[in-house]
Parts: C-alpha cells; structure tokens; sequence
C-alpha cells in the first residue's frame, strides 16, 4: 500500500511497546475505521511517568494508592495508544479491535465513536501543554494509521463528546497535524484552536 504498511505487524503499530489490554471488543462488521480520536489522560492529573495509565488500562490500577484513584474503581477503558511525555508509545489494543476510549459520543453524523475511530491518548493535563516530542510521534503514528485504514477525521474527545468531555483541550496545539503536507486530505475539527 505505502512505506508505511511496513510500520504494521497486523493491527499492531510495531514502534509501539505492546501491552494488551483485556478492555476491548470486535469492530460491528463492515466497519470503516476513518476517525482518529485524540484524548489527554495523566495519572495522578499532573503527574507525569507515573506508569498509573498503562496500569489503568491494564485493569491493574491501584485504587487505594492516591485519593483520585478511588473514582476509578472497576472503570474498565482503554485506548489503541498512549503516548507519553517523552514520546514513547505504548499499544494496548489491535487497531482491528474496538477499544473503550470515547464513551456516549456522535461525530460525522455517527453514533459511538468507538466503532469506528482509534483512540490516541496523550500523556498531559486536559488544557495543558504537550511536549515537541509528542507532536512528533503523533504525526508519524497518524500518518501510519492513514496508510492502514480509510482514515478522514482527526478530532479531540471534546469534539465527539462535547458536553461531557474536554480533552485534550486548548492547549493542544491542531496546527502541527493540521498543516503537515501528509495529512492535507484529512479533515480536523472546525473549532480547533490555530496554536
Ligand atoms: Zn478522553
């Protein structure tokens, strides 16, 4: 297909660290994964590198160890990847499955995003800042992505649920994806910040 077919093993993107989680599900058949969904999770919120998302979506969260925690008590979720502050990716689900990142959610005139999208969550405070190194790895991982299924749509969790959601917020900076030569087919949201 391209370069980037190469990048795959399956649904698998090989530059990731693979850790499957058992929270996912088939895709409904026939279904077109053309939506990219981008999120911003930290946890404890602010606290960076603390291996507490790879344990959450691992089910392997340690509720008791900080008070935040025990609001996420049997929450089963998880998302395709995590990309954290430094830039390592981590790959918790096939992106031929259905993983549990968007939740009641509409976008392109569609019911439950989580058919049909990949989730991609960003290491950082909802609102905040990311890291260069962040941008980077999320645009090589998009481009990926396009090279592997008819994706169209990039969109935040606040664009496909906007009444509950706010990540990864404004300070999420659109232009980086929004003006790279390799993504110019792809639409973003109309909202979107300009940086
Ligand atoms: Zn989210």
């Amino acid at each position: 297909m391209s370069v980037f077919s190469d990048a795959w093993e399956g649904g698998w993107y090989r530059p990731a660290q693979r850790e499957p989680s058992p929270n996912f599900g088939i895709r409904p058949p026939g279904t077109e994964v053309d939506l990219l969904v981008l999120h911003s999770i930290s946890l404890p919120p602010g606290e960076f590198g603390t291996g507490c998302v790879r344990d959450f979506f691992l089910n392997r969260l340690d509720c008791s160890a900080h008070p935040y925690f025990a609001g996420l008590q049997g929450v089963q979720v998880s998302a395709h990847f995590f990309i954290e502050r430094s830039g390592h990716v981590w790959q918790f689900v096939d992106c031929d499955a259905r993983a549990w990142h968007a939740g009641v959610s509409r976008y392109r005139g569609r019911d439950n995003c989580n058919d049909d999208s990949i989730g991609v969550e960003l290491e950082g405070l909802e609102g905040g800042q990311f890291e260069p190194g962040q941008y980077h790895v999320l645009l090589r991982l998009t481009e990926a992505v396009r090279a592997r299924y008819p994706l169209r749509y990039v969109a935040g969790h606040e664009h496909i649920a906007p009444h509950r959601k706010a990540d990864p917020g404004p300070g999420f900076d659109w232009t980086v994806l929004r003006t790279a030569q390799s993504l110019a087919d792809l639409q973003f949201p109309h909202q979107a910040n300009s940086g």
